[in-house]
């Protein structure tokens, strides 16, 4: 059996397999995790134009967002409030944005923060720096090109799930971080009952783009590993229009038919309602590096 990539214990059970890939739960701190058998190389190809725009250029068996351009405006809104909270912690300063896509947040993180982005996507880096105008290198967050203690704040959203060694990784992260610097992830608690409840259903699941699942316990084991603080959790209310929804369910379950209904709402005056919900798997965790 692999070892767990959040607390490296052994003592693991395959659970269930999908998409060909296998999946095995760490019996002691419930992180859901993929058995690899790819190569970063192979992985990393997956975050082309069509992982980002998968409505305008859907290839079988890649799924990822409908179309990470048109939820401008609602990843901005979230995004938003994901600046207010971290700024609940610390006000100004350098951020680093670890998979920062097309680089919303630090857009809106401009008149705060001296912020820069990494992203393993070259395509996303392109749109980051021609269409929006933020600085986003193409990168691993393994390997950040910064010296010791260069951020006042590093940010995680909703990337840990796709990192393929997340150990080295924040290593890596604990590193550029000036001592008592702050870390901000959001992800899914995989020992939440509802993702036990789907089982393989889970809408969550994307091998080989999300390879671990953490818990908040794997997450606290691995914080500690790689020399950070422990994290405090708080919920993650998010909000979406209803077709946006639809729309995310047709590109998990690959179902053409919802996609197509998810289209026909957003020309519709559904798209302006706008349902604000936090999931209950869903979480942020504030993390502290020990001040010396
Ligand atoms: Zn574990």
């Amino acid at each position: 059996m692999p070892a767990c990539p959040s607390c490296n214990d052994a003592n693991t059970a395959s659970v269930f397999r999908k998409n060909e890939f296998p999946y095995h739960r760490c019996r002691r701190c419930q992180s859901l995790f993929v058995d690899l058998k790819m190569g970063d190389k192979a992985v990393h190809e997956h975050y082309g134009e069509a992982y980002y725009e998968s409505e305008t250029l859907a290839e079988k068996g890649r799924r990822g967002y409908p179309s990470y351009r048109a939820s401008y405006a609602s990843l901005t809104d979230g995004f938003r409030k994901k600046l207010d909270f971290v700024r609940k912690y610390v006000s100004g300063g350098r951020l680093l944005d670890a998979g920062a896509a097309y680089g919303f947040f630090l857009k809106g993180a401009e008149p705060h923060f001296e912020g820069e982005g990494i992203d393993i996507s070259n395509f996303a880096a392109i749109v980051a720096q021609r269409e929006f105008n933020v600085r986003v290198k193409v990168g691993d967050i393994e390997r950040v090109d910064a010296p010791d203690g260069s951020f006042d704040v590093v940010v995680m959203w909703d990337i840990i799930e796709h990192i393929i060694r997340p150990i080295k990784a924040l290593t890596e992260v604990a590193r550029v971080l000036k001592p008592g610097g702050y870390l901000f992830v959001s992800t899914d608690d995989a020992s939440n009952w509802l993702p036990k409840l789907l089982g393989k259903r889970w809408w969550s699941l994307g091998a080989p783009m999300h390879l671990c699942h953490f818990s908040k316990r794997g997450l606290a084991i691995i914080c500690e590993r790689a020399g950070l603080g422990l994290p405090a959790f708080f919920s993650d209310p998010r909000e979406y229009t209803l077709p946006e929804i639809i729309k995310h369910f047709g590109v998990s379950y690959e179902s053409n038919f919802l996609k197509s209904i998810g289209l026909t709402l957003e020309k519709s005056l559904v798209n302006k309602f706008v349902v604000r919900m936090a999931r209950p798997e869903q979480f942020i965790a504030v993390i502290q590096k020990p001040a010396t």
